[in-house]
């Protein structure tokens, strides 16, 4: 080894010990996080991580807590139904991420006997389980040395580095890093939550605590002063944006209809207030699949709603159905009632907001 690649290999390792003895001393109880010196249990972190995609730890706690008190191993999440499974993922949103929960307890059960592989090829290849989940999972859970980089791993690279590059052109540069800082470190799993856990809690989006970071002397974005411009970003599109009506049916015991989505794709399988497709067009389509007698008013305010890849704008639009009236499918429930339904958190917003207004 040349003595600049010596040189480099000593500095890798003093980071690994700087970040590793700040873990040690700084490192945040979560439910599915084991305690020092004690084996993680592979199916709490495969579930955590699933969680955690796109959602933060303090909204996952309590979600992970009923899971795990519901369905306290993966053989008994496989054998529960899918219906269960999204009335308690309920209000966590992504909800393609539930499904494919289930389908990963089973295929974990069907082809591995109930224990999850350890090897991210084999973790690869499960369902919901995309090359971020599978590193960090097998590194977490099983101790091995897979670099698992997520927002927070990003931003401590792409300032510890002081790359200029916006993301998501940076990524594979920033992965590339991670993974030499990663490299050969003698304890894998600790390593993978310490690295991330810097990003959550000192190396934070804005104003990092750059005092309190066991890295600040060898940082490169501290010593130039940019580290809370970086990441750089490129600009990204507008969102374009889409619209429609969603329908409050109320009856004479202020119970209103729900109905199931039809259909595969967004909100596949859950329940919703009836509404219109969703569209581009500005106007919003008209009509609904109910009873002509229905008298529809619309409600003051529209809802609005941000997905991933659009915007959403729905009118409310609010009838009171008579005696006798029959509604072709779906059902009446009652507010209280909506905690056994998997509802997304779209449609909890419209019943809130149909509940607080006087309606029909
Ligand atoms: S010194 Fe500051 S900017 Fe650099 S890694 Fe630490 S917290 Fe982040």
């Amino acid at each position: 080894m040349s003595s600049s690649k010596g040189s480099r290999a000593r500095h890798d390792k003093s980071l690994q010990e700087e970040l590793l003895a700040w873990f040690d001393r700084h490192r945040r109880a979560m439910p599915w996080r084991a305690a020092k010196g004690k084996t993680p249990d592979p199916y709490h972190v495969w579930l955590s991580e699933i969680m955690l995609q796109q959602t933060t730890v303090a909204a996952v706690g309590p979600y992970f807590i009923k899971f795990v008190s519901k369905w306290p191993t993966v053989k008994k999440l496989a054998a529960t139904d899918l219906d269960d499974v999204l009335a308690a993922w309920a209000g966590l949103g992504y909800y393609a991420r539930a499904r494919n929960l289930h389908k990963c307890a089973q295929a974990v059960v069907r082809d591995f006997g109930g224990k999850f592989p350890s090897a991210v090829e084999d973790l690869i290849a499960l369902p919901g389980i995309g090359p971020y989940t599978a590193a960090a999972v097998s590194s977490i859970a099983f101790n091995r040395p897979a670099v698992a980089v997520d927002g927070n791993v990003e931003r401590v690279v792409s300032r510890f580095f002081a790359i200029e590059e916006p993301l998501p052109s940076s990524k594979e540069k920033i992965r590339a890093h991670a993974s030499k800082l990663a490299a050969d470190n003698p304890r894998p799993s600790d390593f993978t939550q310490a690295f991330m856990e810097l990003g959550a809690t000192v190396c934070s989006p804005k104003k990092p605590k750059c005092v309190s970071c066991p890295w600040q002397k060898s940082c490169a974005a501290h010593q130039s002063g940019i580290a809370e411009e970086l990441p750089r970003r490129s600009k990204s599109a507008q969102k374009p944006v889409r619209y429609g009506r969603v329908f409050w049916i109320q009856n004479k015991s202020q119970e209103f209809l729900i109905e199931k989505r039809a259909g595969k794709g967004l909100y596949e399988g859950l329940y919703q207030l009836p509404t219109t497709d969703w569209t581009e067009n500005a106007k919003a389509p008209e009509g609904h699949h109910h009873d002509a007698r229905l008298r529809f008013k619309r409600l003051g305010a529209d809802v609005r709603h941000s997905f991933t890849h659009f915007d959403l704008i729905l009118e409310i639009w609010t009838a009171e159905a008579q005696k006798g009236f029959r509604p072709r499918k779906g059902k009446f429930v009652s507010a209280g009632d909506l905690e056994n339904y998997a509802l997304p958190s779209l449609m909890h917003k419209v019943v809130r907001m149909c509940l607080g207004r006087k309606t029909a």
